[in-house]
């Protein structure tokens, strides 16, 4: 496999990273996920921008333009004949010896981005997935798509050994996101979601889905539900890159709705789908 390492093609052997990397010492970067579905990148530029936009926050400069780093990912993609599967993209502050405050100017941010073949689970789509509360005790900068992941990592975690894919994250009683996806509720035939702001990242696939409820004629309502209406819910779902549009069926051993995909879910599922660069069929 090659590797895209700075503005470089390398192959997996011939990458070093420096014991002095910030992404190892503080986390100090920021990263995307690209996926890519028959050979095309989804939403490459929505991803790109909010890179940038991430690097902005913490102060950290790109030294390629949005344009050129597209470029390198599309190359990246067609050498490493991707069909199906998606970019990892991360970018960090740099190599010096270990200080909290930032290098002086002359340091590097250090790219790294590889490629991985991944089928679609398109069983999940269907038959959804079982969640746990977990509360949310991260920072409050969660819009930035940080390569501090602890706090995700730990709720994650938490979820896995109780069975469940993911945790859904709450702040006191106010359901914010998941470890690794956004949180979306029907009821009524109007979806529910938390706003983007600090508390959550605004995933890429989330945007999409609102155009999507644009689209269908699904009102959409940006304000945060509780547990316990979210326990209340006909339906709910996550969104990612990879996961798309994942059912949640069951919470804590609680049926949400049916107990089964939802056929407003359905609807969504199906309308991201013919976004999709090649429509693959759920
Ligand atoms: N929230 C968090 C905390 C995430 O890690 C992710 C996935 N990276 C998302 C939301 C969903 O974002 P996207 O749809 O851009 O993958």
């Amino acid at each position: 496999m090659i590797l895209l390492w700075n503005d470089t093609f390398i192959s997996e052997d011939e990458l070093r990273i420096s014991k002095d990397d910030r992404g190892y010492h503080f986390g100090d970067g920021v990263y995307e996920v690209i996926k890519v579905y028959g050979a095309s990148m989804f939403t490459a530029e929505e991803h790109i921008d909010r890179l940038y936009e991430s690097a902005d926050k913490i102060k950290l400069i790109i030294p390629y333009t949005k344009d050129v780093l597209q470029k390198m990912l599309y190359d990246l993609v067609e050498t490493n004949n991707v069909i199906d599967g998606h970019i990892y993209l991360q970018i960090t502050r740099g190599v010096v010896p270990r200080q909290h405050y930032f290098p002086s100017e002359g340091i590097e941010p250090m790219l790294l981005a590889y490629t991985k073949e991944a089928e679609r689970p398109l069983n999940q789509f269907e038959a959804g997935v079982k969640a746990k509360f977990v509360e949310d005790v991260r920072w409050l900068r969660c819009d930035i798509k940080s390569l501090n992941l602890l706090g995700n990592v730990l709720a994650k975690q938490e979820a896995h050994e109780e069975g469940c894919y993911e945790a859904i994250l709450h702040r006191g009683e106010k359901v914010t996101e998941g470890s690794s996806s956004n949180i979306f509720g029907i009821k009524g035939g109007v979806l529910y979601t938390h706003p983007a702001d600090n508390f959550i990242l605004n995933g890429i696939t989330r945007r999409v889905i609102l155009q999507c409820c644009k689209e269908i004629g699904i009102p959409v309502i940006e304000e945060a539900f509780t547990r316990e209406q979210t326990l209340a819910m006909d339906e709910l779902f996550l969104s990612s890159t990879t996961s798309e549009i994942t059912p949640i069926i069951e919470v804590e051993g609680n049926r949400i709705g049916s107990g089964a995909r939802g056929q407003w879910t359905e609807k969504l599922q199906e309308s991201f789908e013919k976004k999709l660069p090649q429509a693959i069929g759920i």
